[in-house]
């Protein structure tokens, strides 16, 4: 099966990459082990493959894939999140250069610039990328190479316009990157809206069963294609063969977990919303929420990360370690629903930082189970407060 005749995306998702065995007929493409690849004489590669830190069947199967779902030409896959934004940002990057970010991205994405790529010489200067004239006045001053933002971001949901981000930023001669992690490119499809790289954790929604740790990048350049490549190849960090078939699998049924993880995410913020013991709720479905109508107009449904702040932190507390289907972990994106306290779990490392996140703060991730079960878990937390 090839993918001349299918252009839908939840067509794409199931089989670009994903043609049948040719010597058996499987029609699930076996999973490659070996690291290494007979030659027809010396330098006489089969398909290109030689050993597999270069290249293996079973990533190029999921790159094929990733590409596809984003509508970029090149897509890498990479160990983690984390290792696909290392290979960009030193494929980018120069002493002396500087990434403007937003100001409530992934923790660790801060983490890695500020700590990693700071005594390199890398230069940060972080913006609230919801507020457009901050940020083009931000571009102006600084001149970035790298603009970089989550949208909607994390843990608080804020809304860029992605468009007219690429638009001031391309002005300045800075390159757009969106991590659409939170999204997934069943909801929003950020190249098409005019940035040059997408940056995804697969292992939230992509991977999507909380089972598998990956990364990867997304694009259409094809000279940074080329070096984000030759970085992936000579730094190393890779996907393995099994998480990069785990990863293809969960893609296939991307779309209908994404359109359910935004129904109950959509339930679940409308019931927070009417609560009396919430200070506030976060989502972007909401119709109170600042970024609604940029969200409406560049996202297909508005996904299933809600968040929401109590009168406190000891009510947040107090919420965090009472829910009974929500259970209490770090991670997201997964068919079951979870609960972060990120003052302490995932932005731990950003606290006393300008990424600080308010303590009276909980973030759901709103898994796919039957939304009358949701709702009765967050009703009995909300009633012990
Ligand atoms: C988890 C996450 C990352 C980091 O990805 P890892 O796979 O944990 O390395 C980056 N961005 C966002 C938005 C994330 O949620």
């Amino acid at each position: 099966m090839t993918t001349e005749n299918i252009r839908g995306f939840d067509s794409l998702a199931v089989h670009a990459g994903q043609e049948f065995d040719p010597t058996t007929g499987a029609v699930i493409p076996p999973v490659h082990f070996s690291t290494t690849y007979a030659q027809d004489g010396v330098g006489g590669l089969r398909q290109g493959y030689e050993y597999g830190r270069s290249g293996n069947p079973t990533r190029t199967s999921l790159q094929t894939q990733l590409a596809a779902i984003e509508g970029g030409r090149h897509a890498l896959s990479f160990a983690s999140g984390l290792a696909a934004e290392d290979a960009l940002l030193r494929a980018v990057l120069q002493p002396g250069d500087e990434v403007l970010l937003g100001n409530d991205v992934y923790g660790g994405t801060y983490r890695l610039i500020a700590r990693i790529l700071g005594p390199w010489g890398v230069k940060l200067r972080v913006v609230d990328m919801s507020d457009a004239n901050a940020v083009a006045a931000a571009i102006e001053e600084r001149a970035p190479q790298i603009v970089w933002v989550e949208t909607p971001s994390n843990p608080l949901l804020r809304i860029t316009d992605i468009a007219e981000l690429a638009r001031v930023s391309h002005a300045a001669g800075a390159l757009v990157v969106v991590d659409n992690t939170f999204a997934s490119p069943a909801l929003q499809q950020p190249l098409a809206l005019g940035a040059d790289v997408v940056v995804h954790s697969t292992t939230k929604y992509l991977g999507g069963h909380s089972d598998v740790v990956g990364g990867a990048l997304v694009l259409n350049d094809d000279e940074l294609a080329e070096k984000a490549k030759f970085l992936q190849f000579a730094a190393g960090a890779v996907s393995g063969p099994l998480d990069a078939w785990l990863t293809t699998r969960g893609i296939k049924t991307l779309g209908i977990r994404m359109q359910r993880h935004s129904e109950n995410g959509q339930a679940v913020a409308d019931f927070l919303a009417g609560h009396g013991a919430v200070a506030r709720v976060y989502y972007p479905g909401l119709a109170s929420h600042p970024g609604h109508e940029i969200a409406a107009r560049q996202m297909s449904a508005f996904g299933g990360i809600v968040s929401l702040a109590l009168a406190d932190a000891a009510a947040a507390r107090r919420f965090a370690e009472s829910t009974r289907v929500f259970t209490l972990a770090e991670s997201l994106g997964g068919v079951e629903s979870l609960l972060n306290y990120p003052d302490e779990m995932t932005h731990a490392s950003v606290r006393g930082t300008e990424l600080a996140v308010p303590e009276e703060v909980i973030r759901l991730s709103v898994g796919i189970e039957s939304a009358e079960d949701l709702l009765a878990d967050l009703e009995q937390a909300l009633a012990g407060l």
